[in-house]
C-alpha cells in the first residue's frame, strides 16, 4: 500500500464522540482519488472520507492498491 501523504492542519472535529482531538490528514490515493482521514485521540475511531462522504475503509484499500 502505498499512499502519497499531504500533512495539513485542519481542525475537525470527531463525526462519533464529537471531539476536537482529531488528527486530520489528507492525502491522495495511488489512482488520485483525494481523500482525508481522520483519527480521533479521544474514542479511537478512525474514518475516511471523499468529497465530504464517508469511506469505507476496503474501499480506501482497493483503489490504493491499483498501482501500475
Ligand atoms: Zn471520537
Amino acid at each position: 500500500m502505498s499512499l502519497v501523504t499531504t500533512p495539513t492542519s485542519t481542525l475537525a472535529t470527531c463525526g462519533y464522540c464529537g471531539s476536537v482531538r482529531v488528527t486530520s490528514i489528507s492525502m491522495t490515493l495511488t489512482d488520485g482519488t483525494p481523500v482525508d482521514f481522520a483519527s480521533c485521540h479521544t474514542c479511537e475511531r478512525r474514518s475516511w472520507s471523499a468529497s465530504g462522504s464517508a469511506l469505507a475503509l476496503n474501499s480506501v484499500l482497493d483503489r490504493a492498491r491499483k498501482i501500475k
